[in-house]
């Protein structure tokens, strides 16, 4: 049998968040500048090495695979990989397989990501205004967004909203994207904007809202439970009473998670990140190109860069200034 994926902190790393591409079809404004430059094609791992890299980790233990980016949805024949992912749901080592979209092109692909046994989608979305959705995204649409997110709930997809919690930008719509939710049967979790990339002209701690606050602002209006359910995954989950519904909270700055995570991030170049919040990396790519025929050489870099897995992140807004920075954008390391 396979050792599993362990790190110094007797953390089991069984969940992989696979960045597809760097590209995107949307320039939101907390993720990228205006003007970004992509990576060469040529650097980016093919479909058939996004699928040994994938089926590697899952033979070291990793059960459930998130597809992410930039925008996974615009890769090209990205669909053909998400086929061939089927193959490790249906044989039981992957428990779960999903993927995090801006939601643009969910009109076009929901059936397809359903056929390959996608149950569960996260699509962000931080305003349902759309002349904000325009302004947060830079270059997206909201009918367009909408209209994904209605074929993705007919195709049978569950869907969680995302929402970046954003001071002076959504503050005012919190009842309104939660009722939304509810009507839709839809999950809600709300992020803290983090410190990833140059973002050009933006201020982090002008964007910064704490969802100790936005909790603050559920108190007024419903009764909150804190439930004590984890789902694997850094939210933390409340329950409004009068609703029932449950909100989920990401919060990297105001309330540290790190201590059970169970996760690492590939990128589309085949760097295998152990902390969204750290430089520390490790090329995979490398042995995975140079030994084409056998996958040993791949699972020992894996190896030891678990062992290499931080204790957490340094992010942190609370002396008035922007601490933990990272130069990679959210995009690069896959949110
Ligand atoms: N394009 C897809 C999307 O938007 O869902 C997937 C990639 S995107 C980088 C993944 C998530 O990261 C999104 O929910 C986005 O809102 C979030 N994100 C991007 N930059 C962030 C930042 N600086 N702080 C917190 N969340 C961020
Ligand atoms: Fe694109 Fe997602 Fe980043 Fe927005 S958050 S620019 S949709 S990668």
């Amino acid at each position: 049998m396979t050792a599993p994926l362990i790190d110094p902190f007797a953390r089991a790393i069984t969940y992989l968040r696979v960045s597809v591409t760097d590209r995107c079809d949307f320039r939101c404004v907390y993720c990228m500048s205006e003007n970004m430059t992509f990576l060469p094609k040529k650097d980016l791992l093919t479909l058939e090495e996004l699928d040994r890299m994938c089926s590697t980790f899952i033979r070291l233990g990793v059960e459930k695979l998130r597809i992410t980016g930039g925008e996974p949805l615009v890769r090209r024949d990205i669909m053909q990989f998400f086929h061939n992912m089927t193959r490790h749901l249906e044989s039981g080592a992957l428990k779960e397989l999903t993927l995090t979209t801006n939601g643009s092109q969910l009109a076009r692909f929901s059936d397809d990501l359903y056929a390959a046994g996608v149950r569960r989608v996260n699509v962000s979305l931080d305003t349902l205004d759309e002349k904000k959705f325009a302004e947060i995204t830079r270059w997206g649409r909201l009918p367009q967004v909408l209209n994904g997110i209605d074929a993705a709930q007919k195709a049978g997809l569950r869907i969680k909203i995302n929402a970046v919690a954003l001071k002076g930008f959504n503050e005012d719509e919190l009842p309104r994207i939660t009722e939304w939710c509810a009507e839709r049967d839809m999950d809600l979790t709300w992020i803290e904007v983090m410190p990833m990339g140059d973002i050009g002209n933006e201020d982090r701690l002008d964007q910064y809202w704490s969802l100790n606050d936005v909790r603050a602002e559920y108190e007024k209006n419903y009764t909150v439970t804190d439930l004590a359910e984890r789902t694997g995954g850094p939210a933390r989950y409340v329950r409004l009473e009068e609703t029932g519904q449950k909100i989920g909270f990401i919060t990297p700055l105001s309330h540290n998670f790190c201590e059970s995570c169970n996760r690492v991030r590939l990128t589309c170049t085949g760097e295998l990140f152990m902390c969204l919040g750290q430089e520390d990396m490790a090329d995979l790519r490398a042995p995975l190109r140079d030994h084409p025929d056998t996958e040993e050489p791949l699972e020992r870099a894996i190896r030891a860069a678990i062992e290499h897995k931080p204790k957490g992140h340094d992010f942190d807004y609370s002396r008035q200034k922007v601490d933990g920075q990272m130069t990679r954008h959210m995009s690069h390391t896959g949110g």
